[in-house]
């Protein structure tokens, strides 16, 4: 595992690096536990490991209101909170309905425990943190460490696209060090195109307009390394995004999978002491290095007086299948972003 070192120093190049607990967060993901029931891969807004569920009933799509839809696929229950929380929190805040979907349970990300009690943990962080961010969210059963690229998973991802009648998807791009994360990338690319055909899950009508599908940022290198589309500044919400990941405590304090027990806090004082250590930490000193990578897209997009004030960002780059916006069709699909200045 010790690759993954170079992974947060590629990854994030830059300045100051992770820090013991940003090592331990890239070192979390999983371990190789056992798993410890087959797979469920049906949908289940709140579907728990360990135990044969029940498909959960289709969630309601959300009201065609006029406001946007935008479905997130992250690998883990945190991925979408850590690569996109604010710009969720962004949207969120101006009406428009946010969708995260964990592509697996999380039941095998820590270093002391697993299976159901932790899947159920996860399940419970996320909540916490979508009542922040103003998300849904929703956790295939699917066992940490072994999501696939099947049929099977291609329809889940097209039906939860298709019932959100998504504007936009986003997801990992499918060159990443976690499995979950390129498979789980792949699923999302291959649904791209699927969403659209009437005659593919006929039992949910198709969808009309191809979304536009964008990648969550990453620091892989090859192919091709990521290209940024779109950097949105998220200073006006940094604190929201900040208190959302203090909650995955099982995550961002104890270390996922790469903790030791060393940092389980000693009593509710102490959790509250490092969750403040994390807040001012790691994770928003990433957002800030994406700000510096990303600067002149910035420049571009907010201005050159704006855009070389913004501290804290997160980018996501335009997938080739799905829809390709024209640059006003994808800056407006940001309304937090500023209009075009007139040249
Ligand atoms: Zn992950």
């Amino acid at each position: 595992m010790k690759r993954w070192r170079s992974f947060a120093i590629a990854a994030f190049s830059g300045s100051v690096l992770a820090g013991s607990l940003g090592l331990a967060r890239l070192l979390s993901e999983t371990s190789g536990a056992p798993a410890t029931s087959p797979a469920i891969t049906s949908p289940a807004t709140t579907s728990l490991a360990g135990a044969p569920t029940a498909p959960a009933p289709a969630e309601r799509p959300p009201p065609d209101d006029g406001k946007l839809r935008i479905i997130a696929f992250g690998a883990h229950p945190d991925d979408c909170e850590f690569f996109g929380g604010g710009t969720a929190r962004l949207w969120a805040d101006r009406g428009h309905h946010v969708k995260f979907v964990s592509a697996t349970n999380g039941d095998i990300g820590h270093w002391q425990s697993a299976g159901g009690p932790l899947a159920q943990r996860r399940l419970k962080e996320v909540q916490a943190a979508a009542e922040i961010l103003g998300n849904s969210v929703e956790v295939l059963d699917i066992h940490d460490g072994e999501l696939e690229p099947t049929l099977e998973n291609r329809r889940a991802f097209t039906r939860l696209i298709r019932r959100w009648n998504a504007d936009v998807v986003i997801g990992h791009r499918p060159n990443d060090y976690h499995p979950d994360h390129r498979y789980s990338g792949i699923l999302v690319q291959d649904s791209a195109y699927m969403v659209t055909v009437p005659f593919f899950c006929p039992d949910i009508p198709a969808i009309k307009k191809n979304p536009v599908f964008l990648y969550f940022e990453d620091g892989f290198q090859k192919p091709v390394p990521f290209r940024p589309d779109i950097v949105v500044s998220i200073d006006t919400v940094i604190e929201r995004k900040m208190d959302a990941l203090a909650q995955m405590v099982s995550q961002f304090i104890e270390g996922g999978c790469g903790g030791d027990p060393g940092a389980l806090p000693r009593d509710a004082g102490d959790l509250k002491a490092r969750q403040e250590q994390l807040r001012q930490g790691w994770i928003r000193q990433l957002s800030a290095d994406t700000a510096n990578r990303f600067r002149d897209k910035l420049i571009e997009l907010y201005g050159a007086d704006a855009g070389r004030q913004v501290r804290y960002a997160e980018a996501f780059e335009v997938c080739e299948y799905g829809r390709q916006p024209s640059p006003a069709e994808l800056r407006a699909l940001f309304p937090a972003l500023p209009a075009p200045e007139k040249k």
